[in-house]
């Protein structure tokens, strides 16, 4: 029930106490206000940069509360922001005013072994969806640290170890039910309202608020081939020029990663490397055992490492391994480039970026794609990049407010001398909120198609707090 008898809010308009008892009275979680239980952990999310105070937030507990908190936001004219994990890069899980409507309680992951299928709410992290698979030996491709919503994640595409493999978590999407903008519930896959199916897969929060999602799963593990190769950074040009060969011969079930940092105190690596930067090579097979050693050796090949902890190790383990370094609670600012190629030209610029990171817990990834996921044509699903080949994110991170002008200009200007060897495409679920104006060309010619589909499920845009698509005219 909600213990605020009155809300007066951002805006200065006031809902009488009646209403909020009426809204508190028709949930099973809970509606709770500034200062009271539930709302700082429903509008805290992963990333220090957003500090935000909706004027109300609604914790649901399944499909019929997420029906109230919407159209309770209709009656009263409210901002809707939605918050799944509250991983994205952009904040866009909360809004200064209006109804937060939070689904971090609904963490149910139901699995069903024989016709290998997962059904999912809308609050599960890609570890709760790891851990309730992998008892029977499956899994869905996701990403790569274990914290991140499985809902924004599976929105804007969703790849990690998995994806070369067996797809884009949305390649691997069956069916969703969705909260739509007048509050009512639909199921969307292949053959029901197909339209908004096509859209959701990649189109993120535009659409409606998924409250199930339904997967199909793999064989996989409970052991993997996987673990890092650790490098000394001066080293750094030519291991990239050797890996770009490497991943040219790899089969689809490898996917080869590259960090390069300061080297954290991990336990294998000799303490007189740490805090120095180091190129790592993170690596996967989604496979037997001895096929991934085998597939692995070329990249073993490569220059003289520090440390080399490839081997078997459990695939829940493996998908948490990125954990420790990406807490949440940091400051953080993402740029993000698609390649097709790594050109000597991209090397030189990322390298000598990596030479003067602006904090020891900066790092640029380039993520291996490809495989399954550039078998699926590009207009398939809403999400269309699929011919690029390496997604580098840059991750700068920090602690101290001071830091912010420093760590930021070291990201864009990193983006921006990147920018002539990258294909212009990106990641929606790592473009920061200041970049709004990408969105468009993000989809390219998709964005169409999506502008369409939102103007049939959300005329109003009421989901505007996304990457957003504007209803088509
Ligand atoms: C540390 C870290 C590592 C990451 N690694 C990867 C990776 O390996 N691979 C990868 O693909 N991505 C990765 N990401 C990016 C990740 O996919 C996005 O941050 C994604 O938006 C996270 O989803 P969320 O539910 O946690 O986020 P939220 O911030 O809660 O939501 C993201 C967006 O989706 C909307 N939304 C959330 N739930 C719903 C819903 N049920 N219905 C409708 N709209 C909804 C929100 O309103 C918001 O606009 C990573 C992010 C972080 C922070």
């Amino acid at each position: 029930m909600a213990s605020v008898t009155q809300l007066k809010t951002e805006d200065k308009s006031v809902i009488d106490g009646a209403a909020l008892e009426a809204l508190g009275g028709q949930l099973r979680g809970n509606l709770c206000a500034p200062g009271e239980d539930g709302f700082d952990a429903a509008r805290t999310i992963w990333n220090a940069m957003i500090d935000r105070s909706p004027d109300m937030a609604v914790r649901c507990l399944g499909a019929a509360d997420v029906m109230a908190a919407v159209s309770f936001a209709n009656a009263h004219d409210l901002d809707i922001a939605v918050r799944g994990g509250g991983h994205n890069i952009a904040g866009s899980a909360v809004a200064d005013g209006g109804l937060l409507i939070d689904l971090s309680l609904m963490r149910s992951v139901r699995v069903d072994p024989a016709a290998r299928r997962a059904h999912v709410g809308p609050g599960a992290t890609l570890g709760d969806v790891d851990k309730e698979t992998q008892a029977f030996g499956l899994a869905v491709p996701t990403g790569i640290n274990s914290t991140t919503g499985i809902a924004g994640l599976t929105l804007g595409g969703g790849f990690g170890w998995l994806t070369r493999a067996y797809g884009m978590t949305i390649d691997n999407l069956v069916s969703v039910d969705v909260v739509t903008a007048a509050g009512e519930l639909v199921h969307a896959s292949a053959g029901e309202n197909p339209d908004l199916f096509w859209a959701i897969r990649g189109g993120g929060g535009n659409f409606g608020i998924v409250t199930s999602f339904e997967f199909a799963l793999h064989p996989v593990g409970p052991q993997v081939f996987s673990g890092l190769i650790v490098h000394p950074f001066d080293k750094a040009p030519e291991l990239l020029k050797g890996y770009r060969q490497v991943v040219k011969e790899t089969p689809d079930e490898l996917t080869i990663w590259v960090v390069m940092r300061k080297a954290p105190p991990l336990p294998f690596l000799p303490e007189e490397w740490h805090g120095r930067e180091v190129l790592v090579f993170a690596a996967c097979y989604a496979g037997a055992m001895a096929d991934g050693e085998k597939a692995a050796a070329p990249l073993r090949a490569l220059g003289e490492p520090i440390a080399d902890v490839l081997g078997p190790h459990p695939f829940t383990g493996w998908q948490a391994a990125f954990d420790p370094l990406l807490t949440p609670g940091a400051r953080n600012y993402w740029k993000s480039h698609d390649f097709a190629d790594i050109s000597d030209e991209a090397i030189g610029v990322i390298t000598g970026a990596v030479g003067h990171l602006p904090g020891p817990e900066c790092e640029i990834f380039i993520a291996q794609v490809g495989g399954a996921m550039a078998r699926v044509a590009p207009d398939a699903t809403a999400y269309p990049n699929r011919d690029a080949h390496f997604i580098m994110n840059v991750h700068t991170r920090w602690r101290e407010p001071a830091e912010d002008a420093k760590c930021i200009s070291w990201a864009r200007d990193l983006f921006s001398r990147a920018a002539p060897y990258a294909t212009g495409s990106a990641y929606v679920n790592f473009i920061p909120e200041d970049e709004p104006d990408r969105t468009e060309k993000v989809y390219g010619a998709n964005y169409k198609r999506l502008a369409e589909v939102k103007k049939r499920w959300d005329p109003g845009n009421r989901f505007h707090r996304n990457q957003n698509i504007a209803p088509g005219k």
